[in-house]
């Protein structure tokens, strides 16, 4: 997290994308999507600006949007969330995140993630002055151990941060996994809080919010964001749903944070969410075959691959050509193959680098001829 001068230091994402631009290769670093969202979420913002809505939006974000999200939780889930009480709309989903982790905790109490994490938790985590605790999924199928698990929880866990479907390893947590997390955190008396922002982009898994689980409700806090349902990541629109006592804690926080953001934003997103079931499924369903074509790609060059199972990325094994070292080769790789990935070193603690020392993270939300280029680039590569 630290640089060496002692400042905090650029994101991961940040260099890659740079490096991107520096180089000319195609960017299967950072995950965005190459191509515009539904036009009738582009088009609804355009309106939104033309009706006036370019002051401020409410603290809690404007009703339509909170309804929708109630809605959308319903539909998908059968959660009942009251949108006057139960919802707060956030400056993306990283707002909410690190809202959630200042309100709920104290300097020193614990917050445990999965590792390899989403680097914002470690880093909001240390600004909140938590002690960041971790309990690996392993290389190839990222399931935790259940013992590991049961052993990193403990009266001192305050909050358990989730990230399910899981960024960067692609994996979908089983009802197993999540069963065990909501039975811990009833146990020591910790609040879940999930981030679900890939809930719509799962290939053949089944996505099952935490939040559904039976004891799981009132202590969970529920995170998404418009970004990737929507193919809109820069919008930065986020929401978490969470019993009324916890979202008032954590707007306490966010008010001083952003206050609110993005009022045009906000209806085009509640008219996304309302989207016909044509629409979220098209959206796995394209993901899947550029996925698809991706892990072709990369087998075809001689990596061994982890078949995701959600999100936008492959994680790739380097080692079977000869690479031990995925920052270095990530270094290399727009030279050698004109491709960028992520070092999925850059989402571990120091302690357990070593495990994860050979993967590289590839992002597969971009246009399949962008993806059939790189993999031939990747497939050419000596
Ligand atoms: N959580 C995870 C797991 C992510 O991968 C990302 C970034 N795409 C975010 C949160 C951030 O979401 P947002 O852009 O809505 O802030
Ligand atoms: N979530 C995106 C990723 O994992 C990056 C977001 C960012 O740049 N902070 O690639």
């Amino acid at each position: 997290l630290l640089a060496d001068d002692g400042t905090l230091a650029e994101t991961v994402f940040a260099e890659m994308t740079a490096l991107a631009a520096r180089t000319g290769a195609i960017n299967l670093g950072q995950g965005f999507p190459d191509n515009d969202g539904p036009a009738h979420v582009l088009e609804a913002a355009r309106a939104a600006i033309a009706a006036g809505a370019n002051q401020y939006a409410p603290g809690r974000g404007i009703s339509d949007l909170r309804h929708a999200v109630s809605e959308h939780q319903k539909r998908f889930y059968g959660l009942d969330v009251d949108p006057e009480t139960e919802v707060l709309i956030t400056a993306g989903a990283t707002e909410a995140i690190a809202a959630a982790v200042l309100a709920l905790i104290e300097p020193g109490d614990e917050v445990l993630t999965f590792e390899p994490y989403y680097d914002a938790y470690g880093a909001v985590i240390s600004l909140a002055g938590g002690v960041h605790q971790t309990v690996a999924l392993p290389w190839p199928d990222f399931t935790p151990d259940s013992d590991a698990l049961e052993r990193a929880v403990s009266d001192r866990t305050r909050v358990i941060l989730v990230n399910n479907p899981h960024n960067p390893t692609g994996t979908v947590f089983s009802s197993e996994v999540l069963e065990q997390i909501v039975r811990l955190a009833v146990k020591h008396d910790a609040v879940i809080v999930t981030d679900e922002v890939y809930e719509h982009l799962t290939f053949g898994a089944r996505h099952i919010p935490v939040a559904t689980l039976p004891g799981a409700e009132d202590r969970t806090v529920t995170i998404s964001s418009g970004g990737k349902t929507f193919s809109t990541t820069g919008w930065k629109i986020g929401w978490l749903t969470a019993s009324a006592e916890l979202v008032n804690a954590i707007l306490a926080v966010k008010q001083y944070l952003t206050y609110s953001n993005g009022a045009p934003l906000q209806p085009a997103i509640a008219v996304g969410l309302r989207s016909d079931d044509a629409f979220f499924t098209g959206l796995a369903r394209d993901l899947d075959a550029q996925r698809r074509l991706l892990n072709d790609g990369l087998e075809s060059a001689g990596f061994e691959i982890a078949d995701s199972a959600g999100t936008y990325f492959t994680v790739a094994n380097a080692a079977p050509l000869g690479f031990d070292d995925a920052t270095e080769l990530c270094r290399l790789l727009p030279e050698k193959a004109g491709v960028i990935g992520v070092p999925v070193s850059a989402f571990v603690t120091p302690q357990r680098e070593s495990d994860y020392r050979a993967l590289v993270r590839f992002a597969f939300c971009k246009r399949e001829d962008v993806l059939a280029q790189a993999a031939a680039q990747l497939a050419a590569m000596t």
